[in-house]
């Protein structure tokens, strides 16, 4: 049986990405060897790798200035490699904290400098984006575009006037961004971009070379600009697949085309959460994300019951995150909107029977 694949990552990936990947496995580029054993120096892999960055620039339409690297260590590792290379000990950072992944990155960024949370949601347990934020004598302000656990969603920067820092790990490519007003950019590659294993960072080369500490020389970023991202030896596959993927997000009309088509199934999904009387959203109307979708029962003892009955319709990875309860559908880019159209269905039988 066909399955809706809704977890929230590591997460769908398209079935042509799966498809290429697999014969890579065992013939890569026609060299008689799996896209694994080849020598990340030979010239096929330097040009796949080239590729990878040419689609980062072109989806994201990167200006110039900026720099784009494949790290590894997760976008975890970015909540303190970020401060680490940016961040002076005398200095202050803004940090707005919606939730689990901000409030991580929040407790490494305090290990290199001072961070002033200028905005929470913490109050009503991260079910909206703040806007009342106080950036005066930041740095930098670093936000999480999209709260995956919480599913509310950053739909316009943040209103300050000071560079932006971003851990856009859950939405990376959904649409576009305007790059110029960040300094930093990174993602785990598992939710929106690929498999698990790389990071893409995006980072203004001028905001480099500013701090007065000694950097590691591997945590540098300047290191992995100097070296094309193979300062040592890159995840060579999820770089791979990665960049499938990339590739199918441009055969498929760019991130404006992903925006459309992300926008129609969240809506899909949303109306039917608000016109259905057995669920609830858990999440301010305009914050709501178009990746993570938040809600739950009013009856929560009917969930299993409902968990049941997607199983059986194929659907897969739904059960909400354990600090939020309820469900969480995640849409990302490569989900067809059959998929949602089948979840929602599913709602409605239920509505039907226990109404
Ligand atoms: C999943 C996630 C992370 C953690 O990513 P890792 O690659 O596992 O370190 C960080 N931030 C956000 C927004 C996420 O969704």
């Amino acid at each position: 049986m066909k399955k809706h694949n809704f977890y929230a990552g590591p997460a769908i990936l398209p079935e042509e990405v799966k498809r290429r990947t697999s014969e890579s496995l065992l013939e890569f580029a026609g060299m008689g060897l799996s896209v694994m054993e080849i020598s990340h120096r030979s010239e096929q892999w330097v040009e796949c790798m080239n590729n990878a960055f040419s689609l980062v620039e072109e989806l994201l339409d990167i200006p110039k200035g900026y720099k784009v690297m494949f790290l590894t260590g997760g976008a975890s590792s970015q909540f303190y490699m970020s401060a680490m290379n940016l961040l002076n000990e005398s200095e202050v950072a803004g940090y707005i904290n919606t939730g689990t992944w901000s409030a991580k990155s929040i407790k490494e960024a305090q290990l290199f400098g001072t961070v002033k949370e200028i905005g929470t949601s913490k109050n009503k347990n991260y079910s909206y984006v703040p806007r009342e934020l106080d950036s005066d004598d930041v740095k930098y302000v670093h936000y999480t575009s999209n709260n995956t656990v919480f599913g509310t969603q950053f739909k316009e920067l943040p209103n300050v006037d000071v560079p932006l820092i971003a851990d856009m790990s859950s939405d990376i490519f959904s649409k576009n961004v305007d790059i110029k007003r960040h300094n930093l950019i990174y993602c785990g590659a598992q939710k929106n971009m690929g498999p698990a294993g790389v990071t893409l960072v995006i980072v203004k080369e001028s905001a480099l070379g500013q701090v007065k500490r000694e950097i590691p020389t591997i945590l540098d970023y300047r290191t992995h600009i100097d070296k094309g991202s193979m300062f040592n030896t890159p995840p060579v596959l999820p770089i791979y697949i990665s960049m499938l993927t990339m590739q199918w997000v441009k055969d498929n009309g760019g991130v404006n085309a992903m925006k459309v088509r992300n926008e129609a199934k969240a809506h899909l999904l949303y109306s039917e959460i608000d016109r259905n009387d057995l669920f609830k959203g858990f999440v301010a109307e305009k914050d709501r994300s178009t990746m993570n979708a938040c809600f739950g029962l009013l009856d929560d003892s009917k969930k299993d019951i409902f968990l049941e009955m997607s199983k059986e319709a194929g659907i897969v990875g739904i059960n909400g995150h354990r600090s939020v309860g309820g469900f969480r559908a995640s849409m990302y880019n490569a989900m067809e909107i059959e998929s949602v159209e089948v979840l929602v269905n599913v709602m409605k039988e239920f509505s039907e029977k226990y109404g």
